[in-house]
């Protein structure tokens, strides 16, 4: 497959054409997680761009990629990636805190694995990305046992399914938009998945 946009290193911000009004922002090829249907086990990109990054971009870099592809008609900018993105959590506070300067009215959200609480133990995540300026939250719950959690998503991290839930509750608590979703694959039972992400007051995706 050919990736004829900025083909030379990765794009660092990319568009799906069933969103027309929204940028997503790809800033890292890193994952906590190794899931065994990621589509960098695939492919190097989508959507016509290559998502494959030979060099992390800067916040720079990021917000000069940004401003460059931003239109008037644009609604919504989405930290969704390659990787993982808040491996760069500080990069992703401070691209927020900038868009939302100059930006206001640009709803901004974090597709996330929802694993940085428990990497980042003495932070509060959550708090921090609320006050940066993040308006929604979309976590990866993937499995509803962490026994499927585990054979589907291989985390590095131990306590990577429970903390996941843990993270999803303590979005609760401050964002008003939070999301639970899962990639429809044969072991995983998408009804108890929902079930849980009803009892957790969340949006539920397949996707
Ligand atoms: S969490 Fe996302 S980026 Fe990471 S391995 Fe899984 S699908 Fe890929």
């Amino acid at each position: 497959m050919s990736y004829p946009r900025d083909s030379q290193n990765g794009a660092i911000v990319y568009r799906y054409s069933v969103s027309p009004n929204t940028i997503y922002l790809n800033i890292t090829n890193r994952c906590r997680n190794s899931c065994s249907f990621c589509l960098k086990n695939y492919c190097s990109g989508i959507s016509g761009y290559r998502l494959w990054l030979e060099q992390e971009p800067t916040i720079k870099d990021a917000w000069d990629s940004l401003n460059a592809e931003l239109k008037d008609s644009d609604k919504e900018i989405v930290f969704c990636g390659f990787g993982e993105p808040t491996v760069r959590l500080d990069m992703v506070l401070e691209l927020t805190r900038m868009i939302k300067e100059i930006y206001p009215y640009l709803h901004l959200r974090l597709n996330t694995d929802g694993l940085a609480q428990l990497q980042h133990v003495n932070r509060k995540v959550t708090k921090e990305l609320k006050e940066a300026g993040m308006n929604s939250i979309s976590i990866s719950l993937n499995a509803e046992t962490q026994e499927k959690y585990n054979a589907l998503c291989k985390p590095s991290l131990i306590g990577a399914y429970e903390a996941v839930l843990d993270f999803t509750k303590e979005c609760k608590d401050i964002f008003s938009h939070v999301r639970l979703s899962v990639v429809n694959v044969s072991d995983i039972n998408i009804q108890k998945c929902k079930k849980i992400a009803d009892k957790l007051d969340c949006e539920f995706l397949i996707r």
